[in-house]
């Protein structure tokens, strides 16, 4: 039973997290997306609204579920028996980062290990730091966020 976890802060989901929870939850057979609660980040939306909306785009995928950890990864994989970690790849510039990562997390726990996906094209560009700085303008974010997130995003701005 391979069991895995793809991590990330995902405030908010773009199509480009989508893309790589509908991939790899075809390779693995149950993929657990965690959710960061990193009271350090300024985040947009809170560690509820993050796994709700998780939730709510995973529904009709059957081996995926949605969960939230702070602290270390590798304790949280511990918790919950997963052993692969999912990441993406935009561009080079995620590379150094992510390797640095990938082996630390391997060293901590050599039973862990990272499987890389490369982005799909269309997203190559897309972060959720792209959509908030257009959001944060009013700008077209329709290609970047499932269209039920639109509304909540532009909202976020203007309550602030
Ligand atoms: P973090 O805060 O750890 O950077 P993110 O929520 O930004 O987390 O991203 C989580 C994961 O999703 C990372 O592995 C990141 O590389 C990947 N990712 C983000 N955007 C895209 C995209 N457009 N295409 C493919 N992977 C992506």
């Amino acid at each position: 039973m391979k069991k895995a976890i793809y991590p990330g802060s995902f405030d908010p989901l773009t199509f480009g997290h989508l893309d790589i929870i509908e991939r790899s939850s075809k390779i693995v057979d149950e993929l657990v997306i965690g959710v960061l609660n990193n009271s350090a980040k300024n985040s947009l939306f809170s560690l509820d609204e993050r796994v709700s909306m998780i939730k709510e785009m995973t529904k009709d995928l059957p081996n995926v579920t949605v969960g939230s950890f702070d602290g270390l990864l590798v304790d949280y994989m511990r918790e919950i028996g997963a052993t692969i970690i999912i990441r993406g790849l935009r561009a080079v510039t995620d590379f150094e980062y992510e390797l640095q990562i990938a082996q630390s997390n391997h060293v901590q726990d050599p039973s862990i290990e990272t499987i890389f996906l490369t982005t799909n094209l269309q997203y190559s560009y897309l972060s959720s730091t792209i959509v908030k700085e257009f959001a944060s303008y009013k700008g077209d974010i329709s290609k970047f966020v499932p269209a039920q997130f639109i509304d909540r995003i532009y909202e976020k701005y203007e309550k602030r």
